[in-house]
């Protein structure tokens, strides 16, 4: 095999609370494309992880957006200053939210929950939409459509995978049987659910797609949360050492 599809760990303490998320990195003779790049500020811990294996942020040709949700883009726009010739691919459905030329609906979901939030989550409210507010919009370089087709890695299928938000994608590397869900699904426990059903823009589309994304069969799901997953059940190295 001459492609290599890596699964790295971002880890990022926020308070007290540990936040993991699992970025894919798609690695062939001619690209090295990253597929969603962690919060805001974690470009520093991404560095690092690229550097285990040898690669560095100016050798990315590629960024792939699954959707515009901070903890997938946060760290774009600094990955963009950092190698501006880096192309960035989201869906043409995400790109008006990832570029800001549109309000993020996660933004507009988040404002008008402030007003219904109890007293004791009010405080909780405000710094989420305050952060939501700092994350720095980038341009969309190239917009994807369902079931574009990329040469990486042995071939890589864009999917429409909406619900969590509209224009959500996942990645099918057709040789390799892996699915990059984004948060299409993810892990808790091992166990796959929908990411964060009550944020969740349209539940009822998310569920399908989830089912559309079971229903592939593929030997293996990189979960943006949870890690991978196959069919023998949850290995994720990471979490083991
Ligand atoms: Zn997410």
């Amino acid at each position: 095999m001459d492609y290599k599809i890596l699964n790295l760990c971002l880890r990022m303490q926020f308070g007290d609370t540990d936040n993991t998320v699992y970025p894919t990195l798609l690695w062939d003779r001619d690209n090295i494309v990253l597929v969603d790049c962690g919060y805001i500020g974690s470009l520093p811990i991404l560095e690092q992880e690229l550097q285990q294996y040898g690669v560095s942020i100016e050798q990315l040709t590629t960024l792939v957006l699954t959707h515009h949700d901070h903890d997938h883009m946060g760290a774009a726009a600094d990955l963009k200053r950092r190698n501006p010739n880096m192309k960035i691919y989201a869906s043409a459905l995400e790109a008006p939210y990832i570029s800001a030329q549109e309000k993020p609906l996660r933004l507009r979901q988040a404002e008008e929950l402030q007003h219904v939030l109890p007293p004791e989550q009010q405080e909780f409210g405000k710094a989420f939409c305050d952060m939501l507010r700092r994350v720095e919009p980038v341009k969309v370089d190239k917009l994807l459509q369902d079931g574009d087709y990329m040469d990486w890695c042995g071939g890589c299928r864009i999917l429409a995978t909406p619900g969590h938000t509209p224009g959500h994608i996942s990645l099918l590397m057709e040789s390799a049987s892996i699915v990059i869900t984004g948060d299409a699904i993810a892990l808790e426990e091992g166990r796959p659910v929908i990411a964060n059903p009550q944020f969740t823009l349209d539940l009822e589309e998310a569920t399908k797609s989830m089912d559309y994304l079971w229903a592939l069969k593929a030997k293996t799901y990189y979960c943006y949360h949870g890690g991978t997953f196959t069919s023998k059940g949850q290995t994720n190295p990471h979490e083991q050492d």
